[in-house]
């Protein structure tokens, strides 16, 4: 590369023009996120050293990044690396982009888990980089999990990330189509399984469509293929008294609690994300004791915003 001296204020407005250009919402945040990582500055060299020179290099790798995220590719893809309930999770090809709206479903797991007295078996069936499980142990020091995939190497990222979080002597992931081979029965059984309907997926935005790993956005034609799965096959697998929460998507709320009812389950919550949407469905056996038939105090969120 020839020229330059390359300013980082310069070099921020011009990334900054070209993604909006391309359509891209918080163009900027983007632009900043991707040159700071590019040329490994900190947060506070990007705000407070606007005149700092780039070198040819560092140019030429932010405008890779800048390109890729151009082309639609999401920021955590293209950092491989995605912030999930305050932990930072490695992301790959074939694992799920963790979504801020799934972070309902670890507040819900850790409030039950409380009222079970703190050291609940998690199962996580469809586990992906992990996020659901490996948050969810972490707020739980004497919880134990484990976690499945179909994809080996979607098992091998969550492993990576339970080694990373220091988790790993509590958690176990196993490649598994559901929950074939899962050996035991567990107290609290999550999943965020894959439950966008066949056809919807090509209207997705494309950081969705294109860089998601079909297998995990893809739930059959009505987006019900996975509950049916889960609804009938959780209880190999549930204790007695256990619980099973399962995100769900917009508008899919009454025919998964259809689906799991007419199996056998009571629903005891419906869980709104921060949106407001239904994103977390409760269920225990219609069998269940009775402290189960009503959902605990919500404290997931005011535990991890203010500690008292
Ligand atoms: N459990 C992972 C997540 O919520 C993966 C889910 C999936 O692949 N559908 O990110």
């Amino acid at each position: 590369m020839t020229g330059g001296p390359f300013v980082l204020s310069d070099e921020l407005r011009q990334a900054t023009n070209r993604l909006r250009d391309a359509g891209i919402e918080g163009s900027a945040t983007d632009a900043r996120l991707l040159i700071a990582a590019a040329a490994g500055l900190s947060r506070e060299d990007m705000l407070y050293d606007p005149d700092l020179k780039l070198s040819p290099d560092q140019k030429t790798r932010a405008e890779t990044m800048i390109h890729r995220r151009a082309d639609r590719e999401p920021v955590s893809r293209i950092l491989g690396r995605r912030e999930f309930y305050g932990l930072s999770f490695e992301v790959t090809p074939v694992t799920l982009d963790p979504r801020p709206d799934s972070e309902v479903i670890v507040e819900a797991a850790i409030d039950y888990a409380l009222c079970m007295g703190g050291k609940p078996t998690v199962l996580d069936i469809g586990t992906g980089t992990g996020c659901l499980l490996l948050s969810t142990l972490e707020a739980l020091p004497e919880a134990i999990g484990t976690g499945t995939d179909i994809d080996p190497e979607a098992v091998a990222a969550a492993c990576r990330n339970a080694h990373s979080l220091g988790c790993a002597s509590r958690v176990k992931f196993q490649t598994s189509d559901w929950l074939s081979g899962v050996q035991g029965r567990f107290d609290i059984v999550l999943s965020n399984p894959p439950y966008i309907p066949s056809g919807d997926i090509a209207n997705l935005a494309p950081e969705v469509s294109q860089y998601d790993p079909w297998s995990a956005l893809d739930g059959g034609s009505d987006g019900l293929d996975a509950y049916r799965v889960l609804a009938d096959r959780i209880p190999e697998t549930l204790a007695p008294s256990g619980i099973a929460l399962m995100e769900i998507g917009a508008g899919q709320a009454d025919d998964v609690t259809g689906l799991f009812s007419a199996a056998g389950w009571h629903i005891l919550e419906n869980r709104a994300d921060l949106a407001g949407h239904d994103r977390c469905l409760v269920f225990a056996r219609k069998t269940a004791p009775h402290w189960l038939t009503h959902p605990p105090p919500k404290k997931g969120v005011g535990n991890r915003m203010n500690p008292d």
